[in-house]
Order: structure tokens, then C-alpha cells, then sequence
């Protein structure tokens, strides 16, 4: 028999997680089932996973984004393909939210609802970073503090400095250049190793999560949920396949064979900074796009470039303001716009943290923040879904860089994959 591969491995893994996780909600709740199941075997497999991808992180962005930098070496070269990806994920999240305010509209998911017998008074919502403060927060004062601590934008902003100094210091920096490409190839050997558990992680990951939420959801709620679903399948069906296709003259079915492999992984592990080996290594080897220029916009677009998180946000301004009774207005909507594409920018690429910018964009606009205790409960399933489409974005950007930059292999795009 031939091997399966990785990629139908995880999706049997993916599929296998979701019947198990439905099936043991549906059985009586017992004691055993929940600590040593649910709580036992499907978390420590998933969090084993999460550990592993979580490791290799800050060593990965930190790396290729300095190979990425210096290796595009000349300086119009980096101004350009910079440029052009932050032009395309500013644009692209705009339009993302544009979408999500139109849908959430449409379908006014937040009218009708009986508040009060919804409202979760426990929780406790934290505040988000003043604007302010995220923009400044990016120059690390302490490199190795940033590090340390996992700050991805403080990380990107110093690897970028790095990459940009050792090309200005041109044959003289070769030892270090020639060092950083040789710990690339060991960062992306370690990921393979990582992967190897994907499977099974995916498997513990989502067979946690169905687990406890099974699918009895209130109906209301649910309106928001169906939302925030179409707005992103227009989101990833019209803008990043219309791109790819108009812009890039490449094929969009092509595309989804070949990217779905990451796509899976961003929906079990509801983070885009813990699946970026997977998107490298899947924008690489079956999209054919350079290295050279993967490894600087994808690092980079896991951390600025969440037009899912975007999404959610629209919606949930959308469905929180109906819940209040508060009009927005043009203002408001223009406002959301604006709040919501920055806010993303200081999204962690983790599980969850989408919901906490939320409240930025809430207070620009001046619904309440305790609007968020009505979504909580139900964010981890859009949250998986979001990151699907975070990624998403970051990969159809890399690509109409790529390709107009000539660093792109038509012949791996239309290879035949497994
Ligand atoms: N989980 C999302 C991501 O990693 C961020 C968010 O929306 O919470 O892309």
C-alpha cells in the first residue's frame, strides 16, 4: 500500500478528532471522561504539539526573517517587496472588515435578541494597549528581552534591523550571514521533526475542543456564528482567489490543493505564529514560491496581517452594537475600519488573543466592552476558522509578491501534489 502523506495523515487525524470530540460530549458526563480523556489524553497530545510548534517560534521568525532580509540583499529590493506586502495586507484587511460590516448588515444577527439573559456577569474582560503604546512598543529596548519573551513585533522590527545592517556591511558580515542561512536549514530540519507528531496532535487538539462544545449552540448566537462564517468565505473566496487569479493570472483550485495542508493546521491549532513552519515550508515546496521572499512576508504577515481576526471584529461590532441598540453611522463604520486594521497589526498570532483587541475597536466607537462576555463562549470555533483565513492571506500576498518579483516556480505551483 502506498504511504499516506503528512498531509492526509493530519486530515484523517482533523476528521477522526472532530467524531470522537462530538461523541464523547454526547455521552453522559462522567468524572472519568473528563479528567482522563478530555482532559488527560486529548490535552496532553494537543498541548505536546502546541509545545513543540510554540519552541521553534521565536527562533524561526527571528532567523528567516534576517536570512529573508539580507538575502533579498540589495536595499531597492527590500523597499520594494516591503512595500508592495504591506500595501496588499493593509488593503486586503480593510476590505476583509468593508466585508464582515456589509454581511453583519445584511443579516443583523444582534436584532431581536433578549439581552439580559445573556449576559455572563463573571467575566472578566482585559483592556487592550492603547494604538499608542503598540506602535512605540515595537522597538525593543532590550533585544534579547523581546526574544526571550516571545514579542513578535519587537522580534520582527530587531531581525529586520539585523538583516538590513549585515547587508550594509556587505563582504565583511559573511561569516554572520553564512551563519544565520546554515541555522535556517536547522530551524526548518527541527520543524520537520516537530511535524512528524502533527497527526496525532491535530487529532488531541480538536478532539479536545469538540469535546467540551459539542454542537449545541444557542440558535441567536449561532446567527453571529453563520456571519462571521460567510463573511470570511467571501473574504477568502472573492478577494484571494479574485487576486490570484486577476492579478497573478494563477489558478485559485490549484492553490487550495496546495495549501490545504496549512490551512489544517491553522484551524486545529487556532494560531497563526504556531503554524508558520507549516506555511513556510507549504508556500515553499508546493506553491514554488522562493525562499528568499517567503521567508520575509510570511514571519511577517503571521504577526501584522489578520484579516480573519479583522473579520471577527467587524461582525462582532456589528453584533454587540445591535445587541445594545447602538446605531453606528458612517462615522462609526469608518472608525471600525480604521481601528479594526490597526488592531490586527497587534493581534498575537495565538489562540484567543482577536477577542482581546476587540475591545480596542469596541471603545472606538463607544459600545461596551463587556459586550465580548456574549461571544466568548463560542469563540474557539471561529477562532480556528479565522486563523484559517489569517493564513490564508499571508500566503496569496507572498505569492503575487513573489511572482512579481520573479521569484516563483510555475512549474512546482501546477505540480501534481498528494
Ligand atoms: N488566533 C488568531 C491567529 O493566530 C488570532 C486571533 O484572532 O485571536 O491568527
Amino acid at each position: 500500500m502506498k504511504k499516506l502523506s503528512l498531509t492526509s495523515k493530519i486530515f484523517i487525524g482533523l476528521i477522526l478528532g472532530v467524531i470522537v470530540g462530538v461523541m464523547v460530549n454526547m455521552m453522559p458526563e462522567s468524572a472519568f471522561l473528563s479528567d482522563y480523556v478530555v482532559n488527560g489524553l486529548f490535552k496532553f497530545i494537543g498541548k505536546v504539539f502546541i509545545s513543540g510548534l510554540k519552541m521553534v517560534v521565536v527562533p524561526l521568525v527571528f532567523v528567516s526573517l534576517v536570512c529573508g532580509t539580507c538575502s533579498i540583499g540589495d536595499p531597492k529590493k527590500l523597499t520594494r517587496v516591503g512595500s508592495k506586502t504591506l500595501i496588499f495586507y493593509l488593503l486586503t484587511t480593510a476590505v476583509a472588515i468593508s466585508i464582515a460590516l456589509f454581511v453583519g448588515n445584511v443579516i443583523d444577527p444582534g436584532v431581536g435578541l433578549d439581552l439580559s439573559s445573556l449576559a455572563k456577569k463573571d467575566v472578566v474582560i482585559k483592556e487592550s494597549e492603547s494604538l499608542f503604546n503598540v506602535l512605540i512598543n515595537i522597538i525593543p529596548t532590550n533585544p534579547i528581552g523581546a526574544l526571550a519573551s516571545g514579542k513578535m513585533l519587537q522580534v520582527i522590527f530587531f531581525a529586520i534591523m539585523t538583516g538590513i545592517s549585515i547587508t550594509f556591511a556587505g563582504e565583511k558580515a559573511d561569516p554572520v550571514r553564512n551563519f544565520f542561512i546554515a541555522m535556517n536549514e536547522v530551524v526548518m530540519n527541527m520543524i520537520n521533526l516537530v511535524m512528524k507528531v502533527a497527526p496525532v496532535g491535530v487529532f488531541g487538539l480538536v478532539a479536545e475542543t469538540f469535546s467540551n462544545f459539542g454542537f449545541g449552540m444557542a440558535q441567536k448566537i449561532l446567527m453571529y456564528v453563520i456571519s462571521v462564517l460567510l463573511a470570511l468565505l467571501i473574504h477568502g473566496l472573492i478577494t484571494y482567489m479574485g487576486s490570484l487569479k486577476v492579478l497573478g493570472g494563477l489558478s485559485p483550485v490549484q492553490f487550495i490543493k496546495n495549501f490545504i495542508p496549512a490551512m489544517g493546521v491553522a484551524f486545529s491549532t487556532a494560531s497563526s505564529s504556531g503554524t508558520l513552519p507549516v506555511t513556510i515550508d507549504t508556500v515553499e515546496k508546493r506553491c514554488g514560491v522562493n525562499g528568499e521572499v517567503a521567508s520575509f512576508t510570511l514571519p511577517l504577515g503571521a504577526t501584522i496581517n489578520m484579516d480573519g481576526t479583522a473579520i471577527m471584529q467587524g461582525v462582532a461590532v456589528v453584533f454587540i452594537s445591535q445587541l445594545y441598540g447602538i446605531e453606528l453611522g458612517l462615522n462609526g463604520f469608518l472608525t471600525v475600519i480604521l481601528t479594526a486594521t490597526l488592531a490586527t497589526i497587534g493581534t498575537a498570532g495565538v489562540p484567543s488573543v482577536g477577542l482581546i483587541t476587540l475591545s480596542m475597536v469596541l471603545a472606538s466607537v463607544n459600545i461596551p466592552v463587556e459586550g465580548i462576555a456574549f461571544i466568548m463562549g463560542i469563540d474557539r470555533i471561529l477562532d480556528m476558522s479565522r486563523t484559517a483565513i489569517n493564513i490564508t492571506g499571508d500566503a496569496v500576498c507572498t505569492l503575487l509578491v513573489a511572482k512579481s518579483e520573479k521569484e516563483f516556480d510555475e512549474e512546482v505551483y501546477y505540480a501534481k501534489n498528494v
